[in-house]
């Protein structure tokens, strides 16, 4: 058990809430107030109830948009594009400080997290929408500038290696999804949801008291959002899914997704199919547990459960393997709920 703090928050009223059966993805249809958005190349619902619930959903929309505009590689005049161009004094404070964590995430998982795989994720068309399977040769010379010790803080700035470029694109929402639940809280909202694709954050309860119910996806069946590999009950928590299945093309016959190692410049394969991570805002927020989904999903299963154990973060893991297994840490392991109709087994890991 890694959080006592969160267990009890998750497992209060999970023992007693009866699921019946197949759940859906969270649905806030009675929210005061519900934003959509389409932003990061996602769509982002901001949920919120109680008096100042339209502030706060019309404020959470600003901001995602302040922040792709900030964040995004594919805008030009973007502080990241900026960087990338050679600009260091792009990196405000803010995006010198979320570039300051990657770093850090980076190292606490051995650099299975890395932001300056943007030109190999640009080599496989991921960036651009472009798919294709590169060449060895060129993999090889672009993970020549693939590595963290390429990026330097400045005192003001951020600086990089020739050749080198970042992409946040694998922290970006879950840090949205910190400054949301930022917003929620300045505006007091005592309930609310906040679903920046896969970026889950949960505040409070349902409005009839009940925890929020956020669906796992099957993997193995990624045409169909209502195909679930379980439910996981939570209460003021963040809960991140990454998973090769969320965005792949085909070719010859076989498939590549958009999570790569840097160690091998290919898209991971480490016998997992998703990664779910949850934890809550003092533990890391979503920031973390996005960082965290991306790069246990390329440790696999060993490495992901031995930094679970002794990493020094507190976070609480769903991880669903190739071979048809679901593996749920034991600080979340009564707030799961496995679908019964998955075909999948279940096991708490501790
Ligand atoms: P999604 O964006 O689909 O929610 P992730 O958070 O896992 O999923 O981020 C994946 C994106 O991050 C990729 O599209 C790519 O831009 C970038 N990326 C791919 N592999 C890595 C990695 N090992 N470390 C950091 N960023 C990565
Ligand atoms: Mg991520």
């Amino acid at each position: 058990m890694k959080s006592k703090r969160l267990m009890a928050m998750l497992m209060a009223a999970a023992a007693a809430a009866a699921l019946s059966g197949c759940g859906t993805l969270i649905s806030p249809d009675e929210a005061e107030e519900s934003v959509q958005v389409f932003a990061m190349d996602t769509v982002m619902i901001c949920s919120t109830y109680g008096e100042n619930s339209s502030d706060a959903a019309f404020a959470s929309e600003d901001e995602i948009y302040r922040l792709e505009a900030l964040l995004s590689r594919t805008r030009e005049d973007s502080a990241v594009s900026r960087i990338n161009s050679g600009d260091a004094a792009a990196a405000d404070e803010e995006v010198r400080a979320l570039i300051e964590k990657a770093m850090e995430y980076s190292q606490a998982t051995g650099g299975a997290f890395d932001i300056t795989l943007a030109p190999v994720s640009s080599a496989w068309g991921f960036t651009e929408d472009a798919y294709r399977v590169p060449s060895q040769a060129e993999l090889d010379e672009l993970l020549t500038h693939v590595g963290m010790e390429h990026v330097h803080l400045t005192a003001d700035g951020v600086e990089l290696d020739a050749g080198t470029q970042i992409d946040l694109g694998a922290i970006a929402k879950g840090y949205a999804s910190d400054v949301v639940a930022d917003l929620y809280e300045k505006w007091d909202i005592p309930r609310g949801l906040a679903r920046l694709g896969g970026n889950i954050y949960a505040k409070g309860t349902r409005p009839d008291g009940g925890l929020w119910r956020v669906g796992v996806q099957d993997p193995a069946n990624p045409e169909d959002s209502n195909a679930l590999v379980g439910v996981l009950e939570l209460s003021d928590a963040f809960a991140v899914t990454s998973g090769g299945y969320q965005r792949y093309f085909e070719d010859n016959g076989k498939t590549y997704h958009h999570i790569i190692d840097p160690a091998t410049g290919y898209p991971a394969e480490s016998g997992l199919t998703s990664v779910t991570v949850v934890s809550d805002r003092a533990s890391g927020g979503g920031t973390m547990c996005d960082a965290f989904s991306t790069a246990l999903f390329v440790m696999g299963e060993e490495k992901a459960l031995d930094f679970w154990r002794t990493g020094g973060y507190d976070f609480d893991l769903v991880l669903v393997t190739q071979d048809g297994r679901v593996l749920v840490t034991e600080g979340i392991a009564d707030a799961f709920t496995l679908d019964e109709g998955s075909g999948y087994t279940c096991e708490t890991v501790s």
